[in-house]
């Protein structure tokens, strides 16, 4: 059977693209793409090297990993160590440093940390374990927002009372308008990220297009899909003539999942975040309604007066904001590796600096 991805892998299909991109480029350009996962593909297709040389695209925050706040791995830390505590979460969480250790150095000094794949898993763990308190580390954009947040529904429902969850959701546009508004920015379009729309629609995102004057074009994760991305963000540039465009539309609607919508509605109310290295966006979080409170990690476990400091040496924040590239901090490629990184970029299978240094863009 063929791999439906196939066809937005296609090599004619993007040398047309390319061919298109190169006509109507007439000058410079700074476009950002949203999403650490299409960091990845860009970079693993060769797509920033095979655009024409006016265009270049720059790394956004898009990133769940790279953006959990330092403070909140240093909380994930202190509830792991707790002995009555089964701690879990995705894998890439156990490596990102947070001030003085990480999770796996937590689970090598006989702390019970454990990978989980979804969070329904942690609840089974919950149900499987009733003497022990069940934490998940429950990250990630609107794109993860569901999936974490029904497993507190769920526990709700089944009366699991040792389950809770380490909540770091964030959201997209309160980034994207932060990125725009500030005196240094550069962006001038963005590839808004797929998944994300899958689940909230387009439509956050008119009024940012309109505030601002920038395309945004809602970008798959293919070779094709970022070509098509590009060239419709391109070509909203050059006619000067910015709005939102869909080019997902086989997985995006403007209204997204409105089934979902509801149920994070129900759980979930904005609050201000820290995004690591960027520092606080208003609004730009959730987190659970006083209702679920019972299932808040952090105040289950009392664990909300940790607050931690950045290194001085990582520069991913600057890089998260469109910036900087990997390229540029010092401790690239030296210092700072995937199997002893400095910062959370370089960890995480999304991460800018992780993609630069798989894929041998040095400089
Ligand atoms: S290379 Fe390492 S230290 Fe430098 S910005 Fe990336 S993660 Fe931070």
């Amino acid at each position: 059977m063929t791999n439906f991805n196939e066809a937005f892998r296609d090599s004619e299909r993007a040398v047309k693209l390319l061919h298109a991109l190169e006509k109507i480029t007439t000058r410079p350009w700074v476009i950002m793409e949203m999403c650490g996962g299409q960091t990845h593909s860009m970079m693993k297709y060769g797509i920033d090297q095979l655009l024409p040389p006016q265009i270049e695209v720059v790394h956004g925050p898009g990133c769940p990993v790279c953006v959990t706040p330092l403070e909140l791995i240093d909380k994930a830390i202190a509830i792991a160590q707790r002995p009555e505590v089964i701690f879990t979460s995705y894998g890439d969480m156990l490596r990102v440093p947070g001030s003085r250790q990480d999770l796996f150095s937590v689970r090598a000094g006989g702390g019970d940390v454990r990978v989980v794949y979804s969070a329904l898993d942690a609840l089974r763990i919950a149900q499987e374990n009733p003497q022990k308190e069940v934490v998940f580390f429950g990250i990630g954009f609107e794109t993860t927002a569901p999936a974490n947040g029904i497993s507190i529904l769920q526990a709700d429902r089944l009366g699991v009372r040792n389950y809770a969850v380490l909540v770091s959701q964030v959201r997209v546009p309160p980034a994207m308008e932060m990125i725009l508004a500030a005196p240094a920015n550069r962006v001038q379009g963005f590839l808004a990220a797929g998944h994300v729309c899958a689940v909230m629609g387009t439509r956050e995102y008119g009024p940012i297009s309109e505030r601002f004057g920038v395309p945004i074009t809602v970008t798959g994760f293919e070779p094709v899909d970022l070509l098509a991305g590009i060239y419709e963000t391109i070509l909203m540039l050059e006619t000067a003539a910015p709005q939102v465009n869909n080019a997902y539309s086989r997985s995006v609607t403007a209204e997204g999942n409105v089934a979902a919508q509801r149920m994070l509605a129900e759980l979930f109310e904005p609050c201000d975040r820290n995004w690591r290295g960027i520092g606080l966006i208003p609004q730009s979080g959730w987190k659970l309604r006083p209702a679920f409170a019972a299932y808040d990690a952090e105040i289950k476990f009392g664990a909300t007066d940790i607050h931690a400091q950045e290194s001085e040496i990582c520069i991913a924040g600057q890089i998260l904001q469109g910036l900087r590239k990997p390229t540029d901090c010092p401790a690239f490629g030296t210092a700072c590796t995937p199997l002893h990184p400095l910062g959370a970029t370089m960890v995480s299978g999304e991460g800018a600096c992780a993609a630069y240094y798989k894929y041998r863009r040095t400089v």
